[in-house]
């Protein structure tokens, strides 16, 4: 454990709550610590009230707020007590709890605290942190679990047997606080759980956390179940998988009732663990802290057989609903995290970034269990606590409460030309629905267009084939399929009549125009044929296919073949249920070739000034990337559902074309 206290930067701070947050946001960047929300902290105040007296107040983290990137308002100010006197009722139904924990706020705008608000109540200590620290779930999943931390830690902790978070295990730690502190005492274990630690001071209680895990660590590591390393496996290559790992998708999309990103990740651990011959056993007790059930499940699917792994979600309904104290709704049956021998891990979400957090908690869970092994066996709680979590009525009240996803969650479109002008607007009205994106263009630009999850730029040359198969693959890879493809990538050479035309540059048009379009097309049709909601391609065409002008031979008639090679494809893979429209743009000027400069020359040699020509049409006006953009993803959803082999203008209306 690395303590990374600085006393520069504390002294920065003005307040406790500062210092609340400062050292908040140190636990958080240890992800063996906490991950992604987990985990929270408090701190207890005096301030003044309205009235002059002053009033205890527990700052105590917000939910949806992390503690790596928690500010002052992530904390939410309830007054203590008020919590303190909860904490002495015999029993208090959860959303109950919830109730009077935000009808006791100091500030209407605070976010919901914590349901460990209680329990961070009742710890006499200024400062209380805690986490689901990886050593310490190591020890705790283990049988002998609970010795194994008394030896640990002998009189320095409370240990508190598992029991769901909320208000009764904020009651059992208070009962076990009373029976077993003494001077000694500077944490709380709670078995299969996590870790409480606390102090009078921010330093004090960060340093004895980071103490405390280090101990866990240090037994670990003489136990040789530390870092347990795994042989280094070469992951088979994205192309030799990317039609099963989309055929996988397809099937999981189809359980779960909406379409799903599915990223499959070879780093690390991931290929040797999911090939380890045991994997089948180890891999299916449960996950490290109960609430990774949200993000995970409560086992991931081992091989392939998505019928079969509902079956046994649905029979795991089925067997611990009735003991709920009230009706649940049955979650989808799809598996979040999948170990396969060919893939390795493949993650699940609704959103990249949703499948991106489900791989990393599980690339802990993978050292938790190999450490655990390592001590003798991986014990985690029975399903019938994992199902307490998974089904609490907080998280079914949020999810009755859930707002409607965006148009393409959990689907994947592939842009090319992306890095600029109509290309790079269709990125963003594509992300902007939901859609993760795969982006392709000759400019390195494309790499770093968005550090967002559902993106994923390559730099790419289209008139080369290889170059085109290798970022497809790399694109299922990434987000397990290809819905929507938006074919932009396109040059206009500068005008040249027939008869000065040379072969080389007409070929060269026709390759990146023409070429390049069929094998992205055909390269991702067996993707596209498995979408989920059915495969869609937009075509950018141009205002020439039904207008051309003299001196763009060649760009006029490769538009024209590509619009000929989308209305075939239109006829051709209807039958598989993929939709094919083409838009046609005209005069589009905010694109990286327009400059200035050039717009000023081209408005003068026709006589007008350059606003005029740029709105130069019927409806006398400017069509700009963003509308062209908007326009293609609109014609992926809903609204163009029975639409197929169109031709759409979107040029201000033009004379010659109507
Ligand atoms: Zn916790």
């Amino acid at each position: 454990m690395k303590n990374l206290w600085q006393n520069a930067e504390a002294d920065a701070c003005g307040n406790d709550l500062q210092l609340r947050v400062y050292s908040s946001r140190l636990l958080g960047r240890d992800k063996s610590l906490v991950l992604h929300g987990g985990g929270n902290t408090s701190v207890k105040m005096r301030q003044p009230d309205l009235f002059g007296s002053d009033e205890d107040v527990l700052h105590v983290k917000g939910s949806g707020w992390d503690l790596e990137t928690i500010a002052e308002a992530g904390f939410a100010p309830v007054r203590l007590d008020h919590l303190k006197k909860l904490a002495q009722l015999p029993a208090l139904a959860d959303p109950e709890m919830v109730n009077q924990l935000v009808t006791h706020q100091t500030r209407a705008a605070a976010p919901v605290p914590s349901v460990e608000a209680i329990l961070h109540a009742i710890l006499p200590y200024r400062f209380v942190d805690h986490t689901h620290a990886d050593a310490v779930v190591t020890v705790t999943n283990t049988a002998d679990g609970e010795a194994r931390i008394r030896e640990i830690y002998g009189d320095k902790v409370v240990v508190v047997p598992y029991v769901m978070p909320g208000f009764d295990l904020a009651r059992l730690c208070a009962q076990r606080f009373a029976a077993q502190s003494g001077p000694q005492t500077i944490g709380m274990v709670l078995l299969n759980h996590g870790i409480f630690s606390f102090g009078a001071t921010a330093q004090e209680s960060y340093e004895r956390m980071i103490a405390l895990v280090g101990l866990a660590e240090d037994y670990l590591r003489r136990h040789h179940a530390w870092d347990v390393a795994l042989p280094q496996v070469p992951p088979a290559p994205a192309a030799a998988v990317a039609r099963d790992l989309a055929q996988l998708r397809a099937d999981i999309s189809q359980l779960a009732g909406f379409p799903v990103v599915v990223a499959r990740r070879t780093e690390g651990k991931f290929p040797a663990f999911a090939r380890r011959p045991d994997v089948g056993t180890i891999a299916q007790q449960g996950p490290a802290t109960p609430d990774h059930v949200i993000r995970t499940k409560r086992l991931p699917l081992v091989g392939r057989d998505v019928a079969a792994y509902a079956a046994a979600y649905r029979a795991y309904f089925a067997e611990h609903e009735p003991h709920a104290k009230e009706r649940k709704t049955m979650l989808d049956a799809a598996p979040r995290v999948v170990l396969d021998a060919e893939f390795g891990l493949c993650a699940v979400g609704r959103t990249a970034q949703d499948a991106g957090i489900v791989a990393d908690i599980y690339a802990h869970t993978i050292d938790i269990i190999l450490g655990a092994t390592a001590l003798g066996g991986y014990r985690a709680l029975p399903a019938r606590d994992i199902f307490d979590v998974e089904y609490w009525d907080l998280e079914q009240a949020k999810l009755k409460k859930g707002g409607k996803p965006p148009a393409f969650a959990g689907e994947v479109a592939l842009v090319t030309g992306a890095a600029s002008g109509i290309g790079k607007a269709c990125v963003e009205a594509l992300m902007a629905r939901g859609a993760a994106v795969v982006a392709l263009d000759l400019q390195a630009s494309i790499g770093t267009l968005s550090d967002k999850a559902a993106y994923l730029g390559i730099q790419c040359d289209v008139s080369d084939e290889a170059q085109l198969k290798a970022a497809i693959a790399r694109g299922v890879e990434a987000f397990g399929g290809m819905d929507m493809l938006v074919l932009n990538a396109g040059i206009f050479p500068g005008g040249c009549k027939i008869e000065a035309l040379p072969t080389a540059d007409w070929q060269r048009v026709m390759r990146i125009n023409l070429d390049a379009n069929l094998v992205l097309m055909r390269e991702c049709h067996p993707f596209l044929k498995l979408a989920p909601r059915g495969g869609r391609i937009v075509i950018i065409g141009s205002k020439n296919v039904p207008a051309p002008g003299p001196g763009a031979a060649a760009y006029s008639a490769s538009k024209a073949a590509l619009n000929q090679l989308a209305r075939v494809a239109a006829l051709e893979w209807g039958g598989d249920n993929i939709r094919i429209n083409s838009l046609h743009p005209n005069a589009v000027f905010d694109t990286g070739i327009w400059t200035e400069e050039v717009l000023a020359s081209r408005a003068k040699h026709y006589g007008l000034t350059v606003d005029e020509y740029k709105r130069n049409n019927v409806l006398k006006t400017e069509v700009t990337s963003r509308d062209v953009a908007e326009l293609a993803a609109e014609l992926c959803g809903p609204l163009f559902a029975k639409t197929t082999g169109a031709q759409i203008p979107v040029d201000g209306g033009n004379d010659r074309v109507i």
